[in-house]
């Protein structure tokens, strides 16, 4: 079920959508050759908790997921497009990394979601392509998110974009409804016909998020139950905002 939130309601999350933002911004400053994943897991809980808001993906236990997530924050790294665990097997992040964070706060009950692809340091040109071009794809998506559009509109304006450019898609990962639960209705595919799709109302709260691969759609599933890699090995970035429908242009919330 699509749910339309209350004025009052997208006042929290603009709050915590400018909250999230911030604890973003300060743990992908620390992304850095020789930082381990574990550190970007302690930084983003430890800023949560200072600002008394809790992590959503903390303990979260998504449909079909055979255990809880156990970080706060995801840490894909490389051939990872999503989900990665930064507090189990820490990683140390290299220079020439793509480094995914993907993270969601609840303030005062509701939950913002928000990714970014950091590059590490020297980055390879095609690495920091992809970076640059994944963030342009969710900027398209989120121009078409506008109230009366469907969301096929949204999923077009991706894919238009990135395939003629040679990127695979992620098939299956997809945006999604978010406020009361980390994953509500309706899912909203990184392709799409114009025009197909729900309605777009305002007051919709969705999390957009291109999922872009330099190599195939494929995507693997790792052992750990919640690592989404590439099934090609090739690299991947992601970049998400939550946003809220209005009539006219939606408000990014996650900025
Ligand atoms: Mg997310
Ligand atoms: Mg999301």
């Amino acid at each position: 079920m699509i749910t339309i939130k209350k004025p009052e309601e997208i006042e929290i999350l603009k709050e915590g959508g400018r909250r999230l933002g911030i604890v973003l911004r300060k743990v992908s400053e620390i992304v850095k050759p020789g930082i381990s994943t574990q550190e970007l897991e302690d930084l983003a809980r430890k800023l949560i908790e200072d600002g008394g808001d809790t992590a959503s993906f903390l303990n979260y236990k998504p449909r079909g997921a055979k255990r809880p997530f156990p970080a706060a924050i995801c840490v894909s790294i490389n051939n990872e497009i999503v989900h990665g665990i930064p507090n189990e097997r820490p990683r140390i992040i290299q220079e020439g990394d793509i480094v995914s964070l993907d993270l969601g706060i609840t303030h005062k009950g509701i939950i913002t979601d928000s990714a970014v692809s950091v590059g590490v340091g020297k980055m390879a040109p095609i690495d920091q392509k992809l970076i640059d071009h994944c963030r342009e794809a969710l900027a398209l998506g989120i121009k078409a998110a506008r109230g009366g559009n469907h969301i096929g509109d949204i999923g077009y304006a991706i894919e238009s974009f990135a395939r003629p450019l040679g990127y695979g898609l992620s098939e299956g990962l997809a945006g999604h409804g978010v406020g009361y639960k980390v994953h509500e209705d309706p899912f909203v595919p990184n392709e799409g016909e114009i025009g197909r799709g729900e309605l777009l109302r305002p007051g919709m709260v969705l999390a957009l998020e291109p999922m872009l691969t330099l190599g195939t759609d494929k995507i693997v599933l790792d052992k750990d139950g919640y690592t989404y890699k590439t099934a090609d090995g090739t690299n991947a970035a992601h970049w998400e905002h939550s946003i809220v429908i209005t009539e006219g242009e939606p408000i990014i919330l996650t900025k």
